[in-house]
């Protein structure tokens, strides 16, 4: 199914149109940013990287029964997957204290949390994704309470499949930010899950696996996010059928 027009150009993906109005081609480019598109850089291979391990993470997914709108790889750099109506509320579970949570609450760097604790943010570059709570969704309608309750049940279920997962090739799942949308009446687990968008420490040394090593200039970005695939057994060099 060859892409069509581009819909939108994020930051680090675009989307495109397909003849099915019901699908999107989503192509992870070799784009980072942070800290809202303030610090960018282009770096060899992410995209590629990011595109299979978002695929293996999805697949991990829908096989322990977590609804997601990833249908296939397409190539190194691009996936086919299901159009959603996105809903603007990021979800963000956290395991260990650390980035804004210890900024706002003035908490301890690397406490554990127990139980994990869950935050909702605004999807909104120029307001800086500010946090919000579920009566901020009620009240401007950008989620009905079913859909909310989904959400966070959705993502504490993420938490525990993929903290798992992570345990397994040694390393510790810091906290994470996941989308949902809508596709046929379903909530979807949509947008992506990559070391762009969670926390990875080693479970040993606690070296950082993840954007943070972009964030603060650690240097080894791509080595580290390769390095998280291999843990997982992703194949980076599988072909893929398209
Ligand atoms: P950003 O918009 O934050 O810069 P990206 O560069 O990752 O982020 O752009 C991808 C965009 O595609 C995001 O806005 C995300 O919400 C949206 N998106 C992800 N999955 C889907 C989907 N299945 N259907 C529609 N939009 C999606
Ligand atoms: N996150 C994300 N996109 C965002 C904001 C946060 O993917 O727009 C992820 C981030 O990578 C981390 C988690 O959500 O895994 C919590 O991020 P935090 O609120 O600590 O924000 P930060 O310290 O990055 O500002």
């Amino acid at each position: 199914m060859p892409r069509g027009e581009e819909l939108y150009s994020g930051k680090a993906k675009s989307v495109f149109l397909t003849e099915d109005p019901a699908r999107l081609v989503l192509e992870f480019r070799d784009d980072t940013s942070a800290f809202d598109g303030q610090k960018v850089d282009q770096l060899d291979r992410k995209g590629m990287i990011n595109n299979r391990f978002n695929a293996f993470i999805m697949e991990h997914l829908e096989a322990q029964g977590v609804a997601t709108h990833f249908d296939a790889l397409l190539s190194d750099n691009e996936s086919r997957v299901k159009r959603l109506d996105m809903i603007p509320a990021e979800c963000v579970v956290r395991n260990v204290a650390t980035g804004s949570l210890c900024r706002r609450l003035g908490v301890e760097e690397g406490l554990d949390l127990v139980p994990p604790t869950f935050e909702f943010f605004l999807k909104n570059d120029e307001l800086h994704d500010p946090m919000i709570n579920e009566y901020h969704i009620a009240s401007f309608g950008w989620a009905s309470s079913a859909e909310v309750e989904s959400m966070k049940a959705q993502t504490f279920r993420v938490n525990e499949i993929l903290s798992k997962l992570f345990a397994d090739g040694g390393m510790i799942l810091v906290d994470f930010k996941l989308e949902f949308g809508r596709f046929d009446g379903e909530l979807l687990l949509g947008d992506e899950f990559t070391p762009d968008g969670c926390r990875l420490w080693d479970a040993d040394t606690r070296k950082k696996l993840d954007k943070d090593r972009f964030r603060q200039g650690l240097g080894g970005v791509v080595e580290a996010y390769e390095e998280v695939a291999l843990r997982l057994g992703v194949d980076l060099e599988a072909t893929i059928a398209g």
